[in-house]
């Protein structure tokens, strides 16, 4: 499907099945998203629960 592992914007954390994550993202101005993880992998910019709760800096 797609190769390249998301990470978390802050830490770099590989995001993992299953883990809770926060996405920052333009929304599509097309409908019908039929690739939307590739689509979550060019424009999204993820963060783990982790930096979302307690911003590091
Ligand atoms: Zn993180």
């Amino acid at each position: 499907m797609f190769n390249r592992t998301p990470k978390c914007s802050e830490c770099g954390i590989e995001i993992k099945g299953d883990d809770v994550v926060f996405l920052k993202m333009r929304y599509p101005k097309r409908k019908g998203m039929v690739e939307i993880k590739a689509y979550l992998n060019n424009e999204g910019t993820f963060l783990c629960e982790n930096c979302f709760q307690y911003p590091s800096k």
